[in-house]
């Protein structure tokens, strides 16, 4: 990639908006794009010393690109930044090197206006420890190879984060998140405000199926969503997701798409877990909650409202209130695919992220609900790897099917199948309002989930509390 000395670039044509965008807020009192990517974007921003309402500004070179950013997180969350401390205390010529970059660093930022508020205060550390790699990879980009050693050191440690194309994609880019307003370039970048998010810029990133492996055998609930809402292990999955998220549906071109995996979402120890398919590209890709935003979650989501599952009879965006009740929703595959078939590689790629999660809240979940065959499959393969004594062969998939599953230690688990709401299911009339009502409240007795509501009491015929599944 260019490593030019790049420090005094005015800004051109789009390059604020595009700053714009790629923070997600309005550059203050930028000097200089420092350097730019080789996709074109800038990616370090040199910015005055005094900002325009008078405040003393240190970090001179700050990078913007989303995707750099947030892989030097990754590398700081490693625990690198101990490590070259460390070495700066026994390296007699690293400590040299680092000093130098700190004294160019004051050096640069003086020739933009004297400042005495910030006399001798460089960033990042400098010149004594390590405390933002950051500002070391952004002076690194700035001032070019050789002036900051740890800098260009981190820069060896980082993937070419451009090869993915631009971060964002043109002027104004950004879009106003239509409950919050805040703005937010496709695909969202973790960390940034945008309701619900689980992850933050320093969430590790799996890139491989070993890293979903490793990172999801690991986790905590928490930790799981995090680390699976920023995945980028299936390179097909990830290159269609944010594709559409870039270029986006007419109808909803004022919006910001989400363009990342689709975590778990609900209550973190459910009596009912309800498995889907994957997100749709339109739907859960575009709001970043599962069967939200779609002609699917329309029906599922008035559905589990009439049962008493939800609070609300809609689910249309991720910060809108909604809440599941005594259940959580979980995909088998955690990427919107193309044509909503993933390949045989990426669902089991992925499958380590949904083991994982009905790992965690296994111990409370008293009755599973498969969205359609695909679902079904994943569903009773995972929880055979979980332990459970699955029949064999496996139960074949049908609407209304049900199958108990012996686990070791506690009562066998039903597992009911029900067709997905689907378009293709519910304008055909294969699948009923009445029909999803059954199964959803079926469920919800199978699980001893409270007392059935009022409005769901008319609408279902549910069989009786001790009907087998
Ligand atoms: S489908 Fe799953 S494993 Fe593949 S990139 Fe998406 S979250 Fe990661």
């Amino acid at each position: 990639m260019s490593r030019q000395v790049a420090t005094d670039f005015p800004p051109q044509g789009d390059d604020i908006a595009v700053v714009a965008a790629q923070l997600g807020r309005r550059p203050r009192n930028v000097h200089a794009v420092a350097h730019r990517c080789p996709c074109g974007n800038p990616d370090v921003i040199e910015t005055e010393p005094r900002l325009a309402d008078g405040t003393p500004f240190p970090t001179l070179f700050y990078l913007t690109c989303p995707r750099l950013a947030h892989a030097v997180s990754g590398l700081e969350a490693s625990g690198l930044m101990r490590e070259m401390t460390n070495r700066l205390a026994e390296d007699v010529a690293l400590a040299r090197g680092y000093r130098r970059a700190h004294e160019r660093y004051l050096e640069r930022r003086e020739a933009l206006g004297a400042v005495p508020e910030l006399a001798g205060v460089s960033a990042g550390g400098m010149p004594s420890r390590v405390k933002c790699l950051h500002v070391l990879v952004a002076q690194a980009l700035a001032a070019g190879e050789g002036v900051n050693p740890l800098g260009d050191e981190t820069l060896t440690r980082l993937a070419p984060w451009w090869e993915q194309g631009r971060c964002v994609v043109a002027e104004g880019a950004s879009r106003p998140h239509p409950l919050t307003g805040e703005p937010f370039v496709s695909p969202v970048p973790p960390g940034q405000g945008w309701p619900g998010d689980p992850a933050t810029r320093a969430t590790p990133v799996a890139v491989d199926a070993p890293s979903v492996r490793s990172a999801a055998e690991t986790a905590s609930l928490p930790e799981l969503t995090a680390s699976m809402s920023v995945c980028r292990a299936c390179p097909r999955l990830v290159n269609w997701r944010e594709t559409v998220a870039i270029e986006k549906r007419r109808s909803y071109e004022h919006e910001p798409y989400w363009g990342r995996p689709i975590a778990g979402w609900g209550d973190t120890r459910p009596a009912v877990v309800i498995v889907g398919l994957a997100p749709a590209a339109h739907g859960g890709n575009r709001t970043g909650r599962i069967f939200t935003g779609d002609r699917s979650g329309d029906w599922l989501f008035a559905s589990l409202h009439r049962v008493g599952l939800a609070t609300l009879p809609t689910s249309v965006h991720a910060g809108d209130g909604q809440r599941l009740l005594h259940t959580r929703m979980v995909a088998a595959v955690r990427c919107a695919p193309p044509g909503n078939k993933p390949t045989v590689a990426e669902r089991d790629t992925c499958t380590p992220w949904l083991q994982a999660e009905i790992g965690i809240v296994l111990g409370s979940v008293r009755c599973f609900v498969a969205l359609g065959s695909y679902a079904w499959d994943v569903l009773l393969r995972v929880l055979r790897v979980l332990g459970a004594d699955v029949p064999t062969p496996r139960p074949r998939f049908g609407h209304g099917v049900s199958v108990l599953v012996a686990m070791p230690g506690r009562p066998p688990v039903p597992v009911l199948g029900s067709y997905h709401p689907s378009q293709q299911n519910t304008f055909t009339g294969k699948l009923t309002e009445a029909m999803l009502d059954d199964m959803l409240l079926r469920a919800r007795r199978l699980a001893a989930v409270g007392t059935v509501t009022s409005h769901s009491a008319d609408r279902a015929t549910a069989p009786p509390d001790s009907t087998p599944p």
